[in-house]
């Protein structure tokens, strides 16, 4: 396996430990030797230097940043610039207008994206796919899990793969995402990708 680069190697990386796939997005910042931290609290988010969203439920995630007093901090620190990746579910918590959401579901408009929730069906319509990723020499096979997908982008946005016609990894500034679950791939490329921002 690849060791990420020594530039990192005094950073810390916030993983959004409120709901869903958390720990799996650790493993991978522990295999690559980079020190990561759960962020449950304002403090927590206080002591990181970049965050990570994961996949779970958007809806479920946003009530608990709300209840945990992260919403308006996490916002105020991606709007900032802290180098943030959201995958899945962290993906539409990061666009800028959800389709299908929940009429009190909020998000943080960080990237110009437009996202539709479950737009390829339901858990039983999840699917894995071998996507081509800019800069990587081979595919990456990517896990989508009751995936969103993004009906609008922006001119601001660079696309970083796609999937037949849909974008599937892309980033603006300082916000990467991903409509699929890359810490669940055995392939750690892609947060790679994230940790050269930082
Ligand atoms: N469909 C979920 C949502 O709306 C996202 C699924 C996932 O993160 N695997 O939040």
């Amino acid at each position: 396996m690849v060791r990420s680069s020594a530039s990192n190697s005094n950073k810390t990386v916030g993983v959004l430990a409120l709901q869903g796939a958390f720990a799996s997005h650790e493993a991978v910042f522990e295999s690559l030797g980079v020190r990561s931290l759960q962020v449950r609290t304002p403090e927590d988010l206080g002591q990181v230097d970049a965050l990570v969203l994961p996949g779970g439920e958007s809806t479920t995630i946003s009530q608990l940043l709300e209840s945990s007093e992260l919403f308006e901090p996490v916002k105020k620190s991606v709007h900032e610039g802290m180098p943030v990746f959201g995958t899945c579910a962290g993906m539409i918590l990061l666009s800028k207008k959800i389709l299908d959401g929940r009429a009190d579901q909020l998000s943080f408009g960080a990237i110009d994206i437009e996202v539709q929730r479950n737009a390829y069906g339901r858990q039983i319509d999840s699917f894995e796919a071998d996507i081509e990723v800019k800069t990587f020499s081979t595919p990456f096979h990517a896990v989508f899990i009751r995936a969103p997908r993004i009906s609008k982008l922006g001119s601001g946005v660079t696309v970083l793969a796609e999937l037949d016609k849909d974008v599937v990894l892309a980033r603006q500034n300082n916000v990467m995402v991903a409509s699929f679950h890359p810490e669940l791939s055995r392939d750690d490329r892609v947060h790679q990708l994230f940790l050269k921002e930082i």
